[in-house]
């Protein structure tokens, strides 16, 4: 079975294949983080990409985090499973569940929390989702705070002729469906279903870097094979990517990929900007309360 480009296009092959390491293991969230670990450094253009869960929580037991702040950067979160609660300095409150994804340009600035809904903290359950930052350039960084939010029903779904493969495009375009949300770099944020034996092979432009994250199933990307909580780094080889499940599972991964900026990369904590005077200048600046605060 075979969906999407044509067929003439280059695949790109497989740099390296990384296993998500647990850096929040004992802490309660349960979370795996593909990056960045085991790799040299970020994948440009994104300095980080979190998974929270999957994991079955009992009562009370699930955790999120509390007022902090962000600036130079964009935070997208994407949930699969469980009920978050987002608060922040702008007066801005959301909820997400299962498909919603939210947009945030951090910008200048903004301090926000990031908590398990009440009730779903109350009762427990699955909670499965992910964050992916997105560096903004230079030009960018301290642009006013911006928040798109989409519920999963409005998020465009692609589909293959023949039904065996299926993606949600959260950014880009994919399988005749394009994305909702603006972006102020070229991104592609493509959830890809393949069933089992199904193949798939998505255009990705040859400037940009790619990651594929699986976090359910096995496959391959290019001529890889890769199984849940694998990330494979691709080669700028190709205008291509590959992706294919077994003939045994359903497959489930995260296509990333946007242009690298090129531009120096400094990061400290919740900030990135491109010197270490801006990173002293975003502490001050949340010091004196400059990025605000979450009223009530
Ligand atoms: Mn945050």
């Amino acid at each position: 079975m075979t969906a999407g480009a044509a067929r003439a296009v280059a695949g790109r092959s497989v740099a390296r294949v990384v296993a998500a390491i647990r850096p929040l293991e004992g802490a309660g969230f349960a979370g795996r983080r593909p990056f960045p670990a085991g790799t040299p450094d970020q994948v440009e253009p994104f300095p980080l990409l979190d998974a929270v869960g999957p994991a079955d929580l009992a009562p009370g037991e699930a955790k999120g985090a509390p007022d902090h702040p962000h600036r130079g950067f964009e935070t997208v979160t994407y949930m699969l499973a469980g009920r978050m609660e987002h608060r922040d300095s702008q007066g801005h409150a959301g909820r997400l569940g299962p498909g919603d994804v939210q947009w945030m340009t951090a910008g200048a600035g903004v301090v926000h929390s990031e908590m398990p809904e009440a009730h779903f903290q109350e009762t427990g359950g699955r909670m499965h989702g992910f964050q992916l930052w997105v560096n903004l350039p230079k030009r960018d960084k301290l642009v006013p705070p911006r928040y798109q939010e989409f519920p999963a029903a409005r998020i465009p779904v692609g589909r293959s002729g023949d039904g065996a493969v299926t993606v949600r495009v959260i950014a880009g375009e994919a399988l005749g469906a394009r994305a909702v949300i603006e972006t102020r770099t070229p991104i592609q944020y493509l959830h890809y279903t393949l069933r089992p034996g199904a193949r798939v092979v998505q255009p990705v432009p040859p400037s940009y870097n790619a990651i594929v994250y699986v976090f359910a199933g096995e496959g391959r990307v290019g001529s890889r094979p890769v199984h849940e909580a694998q990330l494979a780094v691709l080669e700028a080889d190709g205008e291509a990517v590959e992706l294919a499940a077994s003939d045994t599972g359903t497959l489930e991964a995260l296509l990333l990929a946007g242009e690298a900026l090129r531009e120096p990369v400094a990061r400290y904590g919740p900030f990135v900007m491109n010197t270490q005077g801006e990173i002293r200048q975003a502490l001050l600046d949340y010091q004196a309360g400059r990025m605000g605060r979450i009223a009530g």
